[in-house]
């Protein structure tokens, strides 16, 4: 029986949340179930939000959307056994991303658990997590619940940003604590993301550097977007008109119009860059690691990132700057007074000059005039949905309609899209979209493939029930890559990459109380999606592709090896 109110008593649920909440956690995204359905109920009725989702992963991918675009954590619950490990590939996701979030997974009595007696859900979660974020922890005592919670807050903030596992086993959760002893133990996490200004040495050599370049060039990456440095980074570009290269998730951070963009431009800009001065971004599989017929084989890089064992993960760095990026381009941008550069106009006009054309070739692309549409047709008409919304959070899952989007939607925000990351992961995006919602109040626009979206598509029930701005577009060519790859025969099964082409995915939504709708022309996508982003109610947009657009692996086929003997 439930303790007499009169007992001056707290328990861990209630501790748990408050010490949440003091440290300015606002939101928990999980699945309910034993030990924790009467956390999340406190949680919830001491003012956190709660949003109850449908699969643990999909939690997770919302808490570190909420991460990602505030720089603040939000929590993931699971519950024990399976409910955590459905949220362990998130969790290591976020990790690798750079996403801080703290994930909370009720688990079984602990010493059940270790005397393998055969227990409920009974598995050893707190060392299972570790591999899979930047720390575990396992509260076993309510009085530690308030340094759980602060060292969650620290480690998921501070340095390259990422996950942290607090295990919360049944025994625990059953604890209590006089509280006013309770009240006084509370603390908040002290300044849990600090500056951390690199040397200025560093500075000084990376100015001298730039000076000396004939063609300089800028590649920002979401690191630059968990770091918030957009104004630094826009007064740099102001300051010596250096060309820059947006990764996929720092686009917005400078506007994609903005002429020194070289997001057209990539080819030329990266083989033709003599000093590229790296911020926030991976020299990792997607710059082919700095090195190879992609870049100018004399480049010299300047990398600035907050974790010093990136420097030279892949070749040499001429420059390292180890420090945090808004304090490293303040320091930049106050250097420019003592070693001024320019890039040159010959440098910026000839990229200029091969955008343009390369622009051309898309707008003649997204142009197609056939029916069934091509991924270009399709986001060529969402584009100019897009651009009369420059507000939404896009969420951007797929191959082909990755990649494509990618190239054709322009941001003009900072943090304004979320798409597969690091990784490239498939069944991300949905829940990413959940979180955007939730953590910003502002609309999104989830833009996926058929085979993304059926990962992680339950979630709209969700949208649904908190009655979410999510407009989602599924992009649906019947299948993985594409849809028209032969079958085994007559009657045999279907190809391992087909999937049901002519579904109505709108109707999922619509089982739930949202809108469909369904698209099979460039102008039926534009007046439908425009319709439903302007309801600002959770809907759905079926877009009907041909069977044949897209292409296998979309953009990266060169990674997918082809077989050495033998026909497929
Ligand atoms: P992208 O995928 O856009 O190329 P990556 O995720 O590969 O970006 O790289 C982001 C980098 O930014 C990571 O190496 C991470 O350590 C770094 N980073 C994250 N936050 C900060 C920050 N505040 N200051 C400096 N570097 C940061
Ligand atoms: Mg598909």
């Amino acid at each position: 029986t439930a303790a007499e109110p009169t007992q001056n008593l707290t328990d861990s649920p209630h501790y748990l949340a408050e010490a949440l909440m003091k440290n300015g956690i606002k939101n928990m995204y999980g699945v309910v179930g034993i030990p924790v359905t009467d956390f999340a109920r406190i949680a919830q009725g001491m003012g956190m939000r709660f949003i109850g989702m449908r699969h643990e992963e999909d939690a997770v991918n919302a808490a570190a959307a909420e991460g990602f675009l505030t720089g603040r954590p939000a929590v993931a619950l699971t519950v024990s056994a399976p409910g955590f490990l459905n949220g362990l590939a998130a969790l290591l996701e976020a990790t690798e991303n750079g996403y801080p979030v703290i994930m909370i997974g009720g688990s079984s009595t602990r010493h059940v658990v270790d005397m393998h007696e055969g227990e409920y859900e009974g598995l050893d979660q707190m060392n299972y997590a570790k591999a899979f974020c930047k720390e575990s922890f396992r509260i076993d005592k309510i009085e530690d619940i308030p340094l759980a919670v602060a060292r969650a807050m620290h480690i998921a903030c501070s340095g390259r940003p990422g996950a942290v596992y607090i295990d919360f086993p049944d025994d625990a959760v059953a604890q209590t604590m006089d509280k006013d002893d309770a009240a006084a133990k509370l603390w908040v996490a002290n300044n849990p993301a600090p500056a951390m200004p690199p040397a200025q040495s560093s500075i000084d050599d990376a100015l001298k550097l730039l000076s000396e370049a004939k063609n300089p060039l800028m590649i920002v990456g979401k690191g630059a977007a968990l770091a918030q440095a957009e104004d630094e980074i826009r007064a740099f570009v102001d300051k010596t008109d250096i060309p820059f290269q947006p990764m996929s998730m720092a686009k917005g951070l400078i506007p994609d119009d903005d002429p020194h963009c070289t997001a057209s431009c990539r080819g030329l800009a990266l083989r033709t860059a003599d000093v590229v001065l790296v911020v926030g971004a991976r020299l990792n599989w997607m710059l082919n690691f700095g090195q190879g017929k992609e870049w100018n084989p004399d480049v010299k890089f300047i990398q600035i990132d907050i974790d010093p064992a990136e420097m030279e993960n892949a070749r040499s760095i001429a420059c390292p700057i180890v420090g945090d990026i808004k304090s490293a381009m303040t320091m930049l941008n106050a250097g420019l007074d003592k070693t001024p550069f320019k890039a040159t106009s010959a440098w910026l006009g000839m990229l200029q000059a091969d955008a343009q054309k390369n622009d051309e070739k898309f707008a003649a692309r997204v142009n197609s005039g056939k029916v069934p549409m091509g991924h270009y047709d399709a986001l060529g008409a969402i584009k100019k949905v897009y651009d009369k919304n420059k507000d939404l959070i896009l969420t951007n899952e797929g191959a082909n309609t990755l990649d494509d989007c990618r190239n054709i939607i322009d941001i003009y925000q900072p943090r304004h899209r979320l798409d597969c990351g690091t990784w490239g992961v498939m069944g991300c995006a949905v829940g990413y979209s959940i979180g955007a919602a939730v953590a910003t109040g502002k609309p999104v626009l989830y833009i996926g493939g058929d085979s993304g979206f059926g990962f992680d598509g339950m979630e709209v029930e969700v949208a649904c029930r908190y009655h979410l701005p999510i407009t989602f577009v599924v992009l649906n060519n019947g299948g993985i890559y594409r849809g028209d790859f032969e079958n085994l025969g007559d009657d045999g099964d279907p190809s391992p990459l087909t999937l049901t082409y002519d579904a109505h995915y709108e109707k999922m939504i619509e089982a739930f109380g949202g809108t469909g709708y369904y698209a099979t022309t460039p102008d039926e996508v534009e007046q439908m999606v425009g319709e439903a982003v302007a309801s600002g109610k959770p809907s759905f947009v079926h877009v009907q592709l041909a069977d044949y657009a897209g292409k296998e692996s979309g953009h990266i086929s060169n990674l997918n090896p082809k077989p050495v003997v033998g026909p497929l």
